[in-house]
């Protein structure tokens, strides 16, 4: 067989005795210091734990935030660190530093089966510039190389790619069970294959939009998203968030599904106040005919109830961006139907999205997904075709 194969665990043979660099997304929200979510670091342990059970010593490292370059307490790993050693059940050290003397003296002290964090990545500038020498002090900490942040792979860093290319290196357990289901999910979906797209800006999502118009058989829009496609079509929005320069680009996407025979499905009705606030008095009014003085701010019972028809007859679904503003419980109900259509659906279900997964956290409905992707612009990005670097990296080509 010939092609491209993504290395694994598999392909570092073995690994007793050995220090190994993984790199995880260990991007949780935070609220003081406290996380709110942990989805992200329980997705890494089956890879962490299957490193401890080969006798590997392991050097965590991720980004956390947008510290800019430099130490930012607001932003240390100290808290992922405290939930890891939980969930492990075994004490995990966070080093204070990125690299440098202090991480050293942190790594000589590991047995086999030991597990140390190193300090926020992004708090060195070298990080994010990809920088050689930075990737150099990495690597010279351990003797491999495994990423399994999936959701960073969009990013051309030192410790995504220029670190990959200086030891032995794989893709972890998360990242290589993401390459697999996306690259299904691009290249040979079962069909009917329906996408649901929302969130706040058409402008994000516009090249995903037109790449899945080439794969599936729906496009669900709701979120703030879907009042460009209303409005581009002539109906009347009110107050919604809307992008005008994006219109020409919507009306292309609209007439490039038409040739192509894919459904897009837009809300028929929206859920609509003055603000977006939790007490902001609410109608439910026909999605192109919204008042001037209100704003769309969910949709309405009716698309819920005509897009989990198309749900429920999807063999793959893949969803991406909530439907309203779900934050705030009047704004809710949209976002909740359709992760409940979703969960109970039989088809094969992927969800993507930052937000999408903190809504289906929030109504309780993980469950029902078959799975569950971390990167919401990795795996968007991804399904449009591109090529990541930070899996690009880890590919190799075999005859
Ligand atoms: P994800 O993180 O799942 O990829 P996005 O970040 O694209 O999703 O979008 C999520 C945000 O979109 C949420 O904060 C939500 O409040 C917002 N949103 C959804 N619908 C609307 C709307 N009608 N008006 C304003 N904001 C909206
Ligand atoms: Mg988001």
């Amino acid at each position: 067989m010939s092609g491209r194969h993504l290395r694994t665990l598999e392909d570092l043979g073995d690994l007793s005795g050995k220090r190994v660099l993984v790199r995880c997304d260990f991007n949780v929200p935070l609220e003081g210091g406290k996380i709110t979510d942990d989805l992200r670091i329980r997705a890494a342990l089956p890879t962490i734990e299957e490193l401890r059970k080969a006798g590997a010593s392991l050097l965590l490292c991720s980004h956390l935030g947008r510290p800019k370059g430099k130490p930012d307490p607001r932003f240390s790993v100290r808290p992922v660190g405290s939930r890891v050693g939980e969930l492990l059940g075994t004490e995990v050290v966070t080093c204070g530093a990125v690299t440098g003397g202090e991480v050293r003296q942190c790594r000589d002290r590991l047995q086999p089966g030991d597990v140390m964090l190193l300090e926020n990545l992004r708090f060195d500038p070298r990080e994010e510039a990809n920088d050689p020498g930075f990737a150099e002090e990495l690597a010279s900490l351990a003797d491999a190389f495994v990423d399994d942040a999936f959701g960073a792979a969009h990013r051309a860093h030192a410790s995504v790619v220029a670190v990959a290319k200086l030891l032995p290196a794989a893709a972890g357990r998360l990242m290589q069970q993401e390459v697999e289901v996306l690259t299904r999910l691009r290249d040979s979906a079962a069909k009917p294959f329906v996408a649901i797209l929302g969130g706040a800006k058409v402008s994000d999502k516009l090249a995903a939009i037109d790449a899945l118009i080439e794969r599936v058989d729906a496009l669900l829009i709701g979120g703030a998203m879907a009042f460009s496609f209303l409005a581009a079509a002539g109906g009347e929005v009110g107050r919604s968030l809307v992008e005008r320069e994006r219109f020409d680009d919507v009306r292309a996407a609209v007439r490039k599904a038409d040739e192509r025979g894919v459904v897009i499905q837009l809300p028929e009705d929206v859920v609509a106040a003055p603000e977006p606030s939790a007490d902001a008095s609410r109608r439910t009014v026909p999605a192109r005919e919204i008042p001037r003085d209100l704003t769309g701010l969910d949709i309405g019972p009716r698309s819920v109830e005509e897009f989990a028809r198309t749900i429920a007859d999807a063999a793959t679904i893949f969803w991406n961006g909530p439907m309203g503003v779900f934050e705030l419980e009047p704004f809710s109900a949209g976002t909740r139907g359709v992760a409940t259509a979703v969960s109970a659906a039989p088809g094969y279900s992927v969800v993507g999205g930052g937000d999408s997964l903190a809504a289906l956290r929030k109504f309780d409905l993980v469950g029902g997904v078959d799975h569950l992707s971390t990167g919401g612009g990795a795996s968007l990005e991804f399904l449009e075709g591109k090529e990541l670097p930070g899996v690009a990296v880890l590919m190799e080509d075999v005859r």
